[in-house]
């Protein structure tokens, strides 16, 4: 019988759990050694961002190791996003065609879902086990296991110990490596909006709710449980900021004014404002990801702010190329490391890019007139032309196919076009009786 490696995952985080499975339905033995207690077990600690979106690169992703029913149980699909403006008056507006939809899935259960997979095929978990170093001439990790250190000799390392990685950190103290963090000035709290008195949503639960408000926003995504999480971003100094909410009457002020119609549904606002952590944005970028038989996947390698919607995503796609990659190379790890470096890296540099952008489009150009008018000039185009025009949030949430690189490149080239549109547009134009094939058209030039 062939011998297949035995490899150690360091986090068993959403990227870690899903490398398990994938590593272990090839035949290799994964050991995978996690800091926390098993999530399964101990509850989930409030303030850290219960919910995310999943769109089709997830799916694409978590469909090969065959989790695909279960997971249909967990989600709630969010067709589009529901504007929230200071009258509290509502705009629906659809994030792609008809039947196009991003999910809300709950952080714990999902990771739970991956965890149990993984352990159904094979793999082992050995929790509260904290890895403190990598040797990586000789592929030993080491950990802490209640006061006890240990040496864990492997073939292959994974580190998908998320954005603070201890790998990683090894790794930042070898020959010429390269690092990079960068907060943005904004940071974020959860908080929540419990189901109504009767027991329902107290929103449309098929939606993505946003408050924009230029400099900061508001943000809710439906649970399962009928509530909803709640995320403010906000920046940390300056007129608004979390600096100055610094008493219940600075939060209750502040929620009454900017989000009149949300602090309704919120009875326990203060406490959980005071309760709930204030977390920190970052964007990391690292290369290389490997070093000698270790290799970052996921966080660890490329951190991202949360805008887009993608960043466990991204660590999803690592999972689904590197199988690909063992597919293509049968399992031979020499080739298949550098390629998977090379290939990933240009795609998590361009999803760090499109998410700090996605930010402004968010908190502000959601609200603008001249933004809604250019959306809809962009969903005829791609009506008409649907192979030709994809827009850009399309081609990141809905086409799997294309390479986040290749979208960014793309999107850059429809965006020059359009600022050109929407410069030549006179006020009282009809929209409607533009030139559609000669702005498809442009993108040759
Ligand atoms: C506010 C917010 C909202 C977000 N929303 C979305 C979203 O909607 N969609 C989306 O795709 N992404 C979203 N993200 C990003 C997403 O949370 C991350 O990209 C994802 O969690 C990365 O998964 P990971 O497994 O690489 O890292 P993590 O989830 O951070 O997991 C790392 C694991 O490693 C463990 N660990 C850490 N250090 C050690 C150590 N020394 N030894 C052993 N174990 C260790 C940790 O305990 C953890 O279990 C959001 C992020 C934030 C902050």
């Amino acid at each position: 019988m062939m011998h297949k490696k035995h490899i150690t995952i360091i986090g068993a985080g959403l990227v870690g759990s899903l490398l398990a499975a994938y590593l272990q339905q090839r035949g290799y033995q994964v050991d995978v050694y996690e800091r926390r207690p098993d999530l399964r077990k101990a509850s989930i600690r409030a303030g850290k961002s219960i919910n995310l979106a999943l769109s089709d690169r997830g799916w694409r992703a978590l469909a090969q190791v065959g989790i695909e029913e279960q997971l249909r149980q967990l989600v709630i699909p969010m067709p589009g996003r529901m504007i929230h403006d200071k009258q509290g008056q509502l705009n629906f507006q659809p994030y792609g065609k008809t039947g196009q939809a991003i999910n809300s899935v709950s952080r714990g259960g999902l990771n739970a879902l991956l965890m149990d997979r993984a352990e159904e095929l094979g793999a082992r978990f050995h929790f509260e086990h904290k890895c403190t170093g990598v040797d990586f001439e000789r592929t030993i990790a080491y950990l802490h296991h209640q006061d006890v250190s240990l040496e864990i000799h492997a073939e292959l390392i994974f580190g998908a110990d998320g954005a603070y990685s201890a790998v990683r950190q090894a790794m930042q103290k070898t020959d010429r490596y390269n690092y990079s963090q960068q907060y943005i000035p904004h940071g974020y709290k959860e908080l929540s909006f419990p189901p109504t008195a009767k027991g329902d949503f107290a929103l449309e639960k098929h939606a993505l709710h946003i408050w924009p408000r230029k400099d900061f926003m508001l943000i809710a995504l439906p649970n399962l449980d009928k509530s909803f999480t709640v995320t403010l971003f906000l920046p940390f100094e300056g007129e608004k900021s979390f600096a100055n909410l610094n008493t219940p009457e600075a939060v209750e002020t502040f929620f009454t004014r900017e989000f009149p119609d949300a602090r309704p549904l919120m009875p326990h606002l203060t406490d959980e404002f005071f309760e709930n952590p204030t977390g920190s944005l970052v964007t990391i970028r690292s290369y290389p990801w490997v070093v000698g038989n270790t290799c970052l996947i996921g966080d660890a390698a490329h951190a991202i702010v949360p805008f887009y919607g993608q960043g466990m995503i991204c660590g999803f796609e690592d999972c689904y190329v590197l199988n690909k990659l063992l597919d293509e190379h049968n399992d031979n790890w020499r080739e298949v490391l550098p390629l998977f470096q090379q290939l990933r890296k240009p795609d998590a540099d361009a999803i760090a890019d499109l998410a700090l952008d996605n930010f402004v489009e968010m908190r502000d150009k959601v609200a603008d007139e001249q933004f809604l008018l250019r959306k809809k000039i962009e969903a005829r185009l791609h009506e008409l032309y649907p192979d030709q025009w994809i827009p850009l949030y399309s081609m990141v949430t809905f086409n799997p196919d294309i390479r986040y690189s290749e979208a960014r490149k793309i999107g850059k080239q429809q965006d020059k076009i359009m600022q050109e549109v929407m410069a030549a547009l006179q006020p009282g134009d009809d929209w409607q009786s533009l030139d559609f094939a000669a702005i498809v058209g442009r993108l040759q030039d």
